[in-house]
């Protein structure tokens, strides 16, 4: 007994420091991978990309990605710093970049890391339309989804041999640890349908940060609309596959706005 006991403290202590706290929608997740593994991983990746790809010549959209992309981050640091949570920003180095690239696509890595496809912006249109995306790509890296994901794998990987062995040796505390794990995961089901529930929690996000950095989140129903249209396309934008547009998301981001408009001060 005694001797279970101090892995039990250490363990409980792990679980702590893996589970963390959602910001804006409170929501709990496990995250087992350490910040500066994501931190690492994110720069290498980042860097590369930027070795493989041009950036925009087109200074003056160039400059309207980093305007966009800087006012979303202030908002962000605003809203953690009133919720005492600057710390979790601390390693993060912003960069807002314009690729040239016909794809349909933007996203956001960990440690601020954000680049957008020259081909959104015939959708996105102007300033406040690019707000959406950026914000809500933003809100998917500040929420960690990338670890989430990442741990889920790891969870789902730690299922057979592994977990049977450990759970013949510190069955009480694997156990913990597993409906620790699984509880969340089964409240969603594992993997695939979790995707959704990150849609959902970057959309409620990205309209506050947008809404905070002074644009009009109504206009995120005029977007999401654009992109359901263009839907019917030949091969699907890459945006699109990752980000399924349809009535339900359109009516989900109508029934947000109230709580968006909350933090609005421009004009009606
Ligand atoms: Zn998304």
């Amino acid at each position: 007994m005694n001797r279970i006991k101090p892995f039990f403290i250490g363990l409980t202590a792990a679980l702590l420091i893996a589970c963390s706290m959602v910001p804006i929608t409170g929501r709990q997740q496990i995250n087992l991978l350490p910040q500066q593994t994501m931190l690492s991983m994110s720069l290498q990746q980042y860097d590369q990309f930027l070795k493989e790809n041009r950036l925009s010549t087109d200074k003056e959209k160039a400059r309207m990605v980093k305007r966009v992309g800087g006012n979303i981050q202030k908002a962000v640091e605003r809203y953690f710093a009133e919720n005492n949570m600057s710390e979790a920003l601390a390693s993060y180095a912003w960069e807002f970049n314009l690729v040239e690239s016909e794809e349909i696509n933007a996203w956001c890595m960990p440690g601020g890391k954000v680049v957008v496809y020259t081909g959104i912006l015939p959708l996105t249109r102007d300033e406040t339309g690019l707000a959406v995306v950026m914000g809500h790509e933003i809100a998917h890296a500040v929420a960690h989804h990338g670890n989430e994901r990442m741990s889920q794998g790891l969870i789902a990987q730690m299922g057979g041999m592994a977990l049977a062995t450990a759970l013949e040796t510190k069955p009480q505390a694997t156990q913990q640890l597993w409906m620790a794990a699984y509880g969340l995961g089964a409240q969603y089901g594992l993997m695939l349908p979790y995707s959704r529930l990150h849609e959902n929690e970057a959309d409620r996000m990205g309209l506050i940060f947008m809404t905070m950095a002074g644009y009009d989140p109504r206009t995120a129903v005029d977007f999401w609309a654009r992109m359901a249209a263009q839907k019917g396309g030949a091969s699907p934008p890459e945006f699109l596959s990752t980000h399924p547009s349809d009535k339900n998301r359109i009516r989900n981001i109508q029934a947000l706005l109230p709580e968006a408009m909350a933090h609005y001060t421009g004009p009606e």
